[in-house]
């Protein structure tokens, strides 16, 4: 084992989304980093076209503010039937959680199509653009008719995973993460992180 990994490095979480930060940190326990959130006032402007090129934008904008090793995510969910809406704006598709959720079981009412899948990339950057490791992974469920379970955050309610009859807000956190996109995408990170550390 390196003199690094038993130093600890600091490692930034480039997210303002509460429910985000709990999962990274949750995911991160187990490792060697004094985890820190990105300081409240760094806003970046997510322009990219895909979750990996958001994930990498707010990566390496937090890593050379901070100086310091910085992981980001992008995710969002993505409905086969509209096209993949609301995607990498599932965050701005409107005010509220509840909001959200309302406007997409509206938009869908049309279709018999209900499948969808949760993306999420991860960017793990040092500060001077340096990606450290890059990982995408996915999660495949269905739309529910109507909200189910009262955990997680954002669309969990809506979101049923495929062969499980759960919704994501009905699973206790070591649930979700052992099935959801992120998790799965976390898992892919800590192979690669095994090597730099
Ligand atoms: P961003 O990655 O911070 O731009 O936001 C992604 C948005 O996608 C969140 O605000 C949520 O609305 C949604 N999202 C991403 N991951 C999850 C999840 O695990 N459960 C529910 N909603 C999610």
């Amino acid at each position: 084992m390196s003199k690094r990994y038993l130093q600890k490095t600091t490692l930034v979480v480039a997210s303002g989304n509460l429910g985000k930060v709990k999962e990274f940190s949750y995911l991160l326990s187990e490792f060697p980093f004094l985890v820190k959130p990105k300081p409240e006032d760094i806003q970046i402007d997510e322009t990219g076209d895909t979750f990996v090129d958001n994930a990498r934008l707010k990566a390496f904008s937090v890593a050379n503010i901070t100086r310091e090793w910085t992981l980001a995510d992008d995710s969002g969910l993505c409905v086969n039937a509209l096209g993949g809406a609301p995607g990498i704006h599932s965050a701005r598709y409107a005010e509220t959680d509840e909001d959200r959720i309302k406007r997409l079981l509206q938009e869908l009412k049309p279709f018999n199509d209900r499948s969808a899948y949760f993306s999420s990339a991860l960017c793990l950057a040092a500060p001077d653009n340096k990606i450290l490791v890059e990982v995408q992974a996915k999660c495949e469920g269905l739309i529910t008719k109507e909200p189910r379970g009262s955990k997680g955050f954002g669309y969990d309610p809506i979101f049923e995973v495929n062969n499980c009859g759960l919704t994501f807000a009905e699973m206790k956190l070591s649930e979700k993460q052992a099935l959801s996109h992120r998790g799965k995408a976390f898992s892919m990170l800590e192979e690669r992180l095994a090597n730099i550390l």
